[in-house]
């Protein structure tokens, strides 16, 4: 972590020279750690009274119906905002932990189709009758990778495809080999993204709509875990989409860690 840190960069200048820059970046390379320290010490300490908070919360909701109305009120507001931060720390400390490469997870050979399921289940109280989820994943469907960080990242874009399909919709996951790729995606029908916001759409925070972010319960740091959870993949994230017709959200994740195999099944590494 010490040192000096330089930003080199080249530049064709007439036909056959060439102009070096040399940039010193030390200083903003320790800001930028700063920041991740902060982000990661302060999330990790608001665990701890979080915690007290909600499990006093959970007592108070057992006594509920000996209360007023308003105080009923109250505390079903209180769980719903906690319930929100809960997720909220959740999410930086993933972030974090994907950023600073700390507790990074072993890679290993995963069947998609088990983690589809899941997706698939955690996904049915979310849904409404409007909505069609399915799943297209080819039977023994293997990916290396980790486990947790791309079930993060896949149910993000799901859980993503449902909130921003108000009207319902059908959201098609599918799984596709190609020659030079595995793809991973999502398509909706739902509310679509403005062009001009598709670069920014990774950033942490942002929001196409502060509003509707919000009140569909999201943190903003869904697709951030997305980009940082595919660049430990060697993969790549295309997102195309179009205003009141639907969004397509796909991971192309290099060949090498892609398969279609049977016999995997009783190979759990690699
Ligand atoms: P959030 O927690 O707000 O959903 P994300 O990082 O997951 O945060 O997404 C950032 C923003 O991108 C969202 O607030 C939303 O405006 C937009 N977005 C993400 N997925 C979709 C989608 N499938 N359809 C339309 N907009 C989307």
């Amino acid at each position: 972590k010490e040192g000096v840190y330089l930003e080199v960069q080249t530049t064709l200048y007439d036909q056959n020279d060439h102009l070096i820059f040399v940039r010193d970046v030390t200083r903003l390379y320790l800001l930028e750690q700063m920041r991740k320290d902060f982000v990661a010490n302060a999330s990790h300490e608001l665990k701890t009274p979080l915690t007290v908070i909600k499990g006093y919360l959970e007592t108070l909701s057992m006594f509920k119906d000996s209360l007023p109305a308003s105080m009923q009120r109250g505390v079903d507001s209180m769980s719903d905002q906690s319930q929100r931060m809960e997720h909220l720390i959740e999410d930086l400390l993933l972030l974090s932990r994907l950023e600073t490469n700390d507790k990074r997870e072993d890679h290993q050979w995963l069947n998609l189709n088990e983690i589809c399921d899941t997706i698939n289940k955690t996904a049915q109280p979310i849904l409404s009758d409007q909505h069609a989820l399915t799943f297209s994943i080819p039977e023994n469907s293997y990916i290396y990778g980790a486990s947790n960080e791309l079930y993060s990242a896949f149910s993000n874009l799901v859980v993503n495809a449902i909130k921003y399909s108000p009207n319902g919709g059908k959201i098609q996951v599918t799984w596709e080999k190609t020659e030079h790729s595995g793809v991973f995606s999502v398509e909706d029908q739902g509310l679509g993204i403005d062009p001009r916001y598709i670069p920014r759409l990774t950033e942490r925070f942002f929001r196409v709509d502060k509003g509707r972010g919000s009140s569909t319960g999201g943190t903003g740091l869904g697709l951030a875990i997305v980009k940082h959870v595919l660049i430990h993949h060697n993969a790549k994230l295309q997102i195309r989409s179009q205003p009141s017709v639907g969004s397509t959200f796909s991971c192309f994740f290099p060949i090498d860690r892609v398969r279609q195999d049977a016999l995997l099944a009783a190979v759990t590494s690699d």
